[in-house]
């Protein structure tokens, strides 16, 4: 990532706006934000967030895992404001169980990046496919965007809600649904699904 572009890019925004430079709580923003950005809110370029993953071996009767309510926040690629919510994520292991704190590392190298939902859904699937290689999983992504609630509609607290299966989680609707209801899903219907 190119922070001194970063910065250039920020100086003609401003620019741009209108705001002055002169003052000193301005000098120093470009600088900051290009930070900020590449530091943080898109750190996740930095890194293969398969790499995030490690595993134990599976006893052979383990049921699905399900981990509930990560907290993540992304950046929507078609306005560059932030959307952030909480994922849900499941596998049904064949061989390999995600160390406990992997699926969240995972989720975050995703998100830390410029997304859409949709797409941040199926690569967090594809990614655990990847790694873990599953009989299947199931990512739902429940997400406020800021580019919906403080600009266009303006629809405080509306949540887009995005699903993304694989393997027998997407072959196997009782399967899907079990899992589903595991997460307080009732009804598929409710979810926009990705994949
Ligand atoms: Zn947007």
């Amino acid at each position: 990532m190119n922070r001194d572009r970063m910065e250039e890019g920020i100086r003609i925004f401003l620019e741009g706006v209108g705001e002055r430079f002169e003052g000193d709580d301005l000098d120093a923003t470009p600088r900051r934000v290009a930070r900020a950005w590449s530091d943080d809110l898109l750190s996740g370029y930095a890194g293969d967030p398969g790499g995030e993953m490690s595993w134990s071996e599976a006893p052979s009767d383990s049921g699905p895992v399900v981990v509930r309510d990560v907290s993540f926040s992304s950046i929507c690629v078609h306005h560059l404001l932030p959307f952030a919510g909480h994922a849900h994520v499941a596998y049904v292991p064949r061989r390999r169980l995600a160390g406990l704190s992997k699926i969240g590392r995972v989720v975050e190298a995703h998100a830390r990046r410029m997304q859409i939902q949709e797409r941040l859904t199926a690569e967090i699937v594809a990614t655990l496919d990847r790694t873990l290689e599953p009989h299947g999983a199931l990512v739902v992504l429940e997400a406020e965007h800021t580019c919906m609630t403080l600009r266009g509609a303006r629809k405080l607290g509306s949540r887009l809600v995005t699903l993304a299966t694989s393997g027998t989680l997407r072959e196997d609707p009782a399967a899907r649904r079990e899992i589903l209801d595991l997460l307080g899903f009732g009804t598929e219907r409710t979810i926009a699904r990705t994949s």
